[in-house]
């Protein structure tokens, strides 16, 4: 399988969720390779194209090696790999807890659904600049019907929101953090963002990997 390449190394890494429900947990990452999208604003362009080959199982064995039994995969979009990745999750020792990042165009298979504790779905909004359509709403349904599933927006303003109303998903399950790829930018949209959350009872994710390391890669 292809894992993002990042100092002539294989990405794969411990440090703390920044984003979403659980962040702040400490958790071992790994970055696959490739991804359907080309965000202008991507803060992991790294992992487009250049990678690493490792077997699932030498996979394994690198994850094993990290104190850790919380996992992140992310990309690039990992259900681009979901055969090699499905390989991968039903080698680790079962108290594992696996978290998935994923711009939501793919769904996955029952058995991804079956190892998989925490679906985190971020559908890329319009001003992505995106040639293809990002947003395909029968994918984004299907995760909504799930209890381990959430959705995380990047947006730049009240502007975006029309986009994320349009697909009526659960409010219960959408979160909001600021579309900035530095510190200086992060704190200034977070209160923008914070009463964006507050004008449509929707909640507010940090980004903490930007507050902490800025713009430093593989932490
Ligand atoms: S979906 Fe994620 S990894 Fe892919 S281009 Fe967009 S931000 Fe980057």
């Amino acid at each position: 399988m292809r894992i993002a390449r990042l100092n002539n190394a294989p990405e794969v890494f411990f440090s703390l969720q920044g984003e979403g429900t659980s962040a702040g947990v400490p958790a071992v990452f790994l970055r696959l390779a490739g991804c359907n999208l080309h965000c202008s604003w991507c803060d992991s362009k790294h992992s487009w194209g250049d990678s690493i080959e490792l077997s699932p199982r030498e996979v394994v064995t690198r994850l094993l090696e990290f104190p850790s039994k919380h996992m992140i995969v992310t990309g690039g979009e990992p259900l681009m790999q979901a055969n090699e990745l499905t390989e991968l999750l039903l080698m680790l020792p079962r108290d594992y807890a696996i978290e998935v990042e994923t711009n939501g165009t793919f769904f996955p298979s029952p058995d991804l659904l079956a190892r998989v504790s925490q679906w985190n779905v971020s559908p890329k909004l319009p001003h992505a600049g995106n040639a293809m359509e990002s947003l395909q709403l029968p994918v984004l349904t299907a995760f909504a019907a799930l209890s381990n599933s959430w959705f995380k927006f990047v947006i730049t303003g009240e502007e975006d929101w029309p986009s994320i109303a349009h697909l009526r998903l659960p409010p219960e399950k959408i979160m909001l953090m600021p579309c900035a790829a530095d510190r200086a930018s992060y704190r200034h949209l977070l209160p923008i963002v914070a009463g964006i959350c507050l004008e449509h009872h929707v909640r507010l994710s940090p980004r903490l990997h930007i507050e902490l390391w800025d713009t430093r890669l593989g932490v």
